[in-house]
């Protein structure tokens, strides 16, 4: 899979996220929700997310992928948890960005928790999408007007 090249510590780090998955399971009374598939690695997470006053109160993931996809969904549940709809847009704007070698300044990158170390999977192009996958279900669970019922995804 072309991870033995990570550095060491980056590969613990992801080993071990994906191992012990943070938010892996269904959460009670989501508000904003989002299936994405990742069809080049078989990559599936369904995220579910209740923001409760303009705040994530509580988000959960379940499906099944590779261990960069999990340890993503792992990382990124743990880094917008408790933030607001604006700050956990912006996270993961920052993600997809970097991921695409768009470079943000240590501030920004500071922000994205332990998930920064997932930042250097663009050495390895054929894993970007395992990695963005679960910021991409963020922003469109986040984006999508839920109480319309009018948005047609996919
Ligand atoms: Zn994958």
């Amino acid at each position: 899979m072309g991870l033995s090249k990570l550095n060491q510590l980056y590969r613990a780090v992801i080993l071990d996220a994906a191992a012990h998955p943070h938010h892996k399971g269904s959460i009670q009374s989501p508000t904003n929700e989002m299936t994405l598939h990742n069809p080049t690695c078989g990559d599936t997470v369904n995220l579910q997310v209740k923001v409760e006053n303009g705040k994530i109160s509580d988000i959960g993931f379940t499906g099944d992928g590779c261990t960069i996809s999990q340890a993503s969904a792992s990382m990124m549940t743990d880094a917008v948890n408790g933030k607001t709809k604006a700050e956990a847009l912006k996270m993961a704007k920052i993600f997809s960005d970097e991921a695409i070698g768009k470079k943000h300044d240590q501030d920004d990158l500071k922000l994205l928790g332990d998930a920064q170390v997932l930042t250097n999977i663009m050495q390895f192009p054929a894993r970007i999408k395992c990695a963005t996958l679960s910021w991409w279900a963020l922003s469109r669970a986040l984006e999508k007007d839920q109480s319309a019922g009018g948005v047609n995804d996919d």
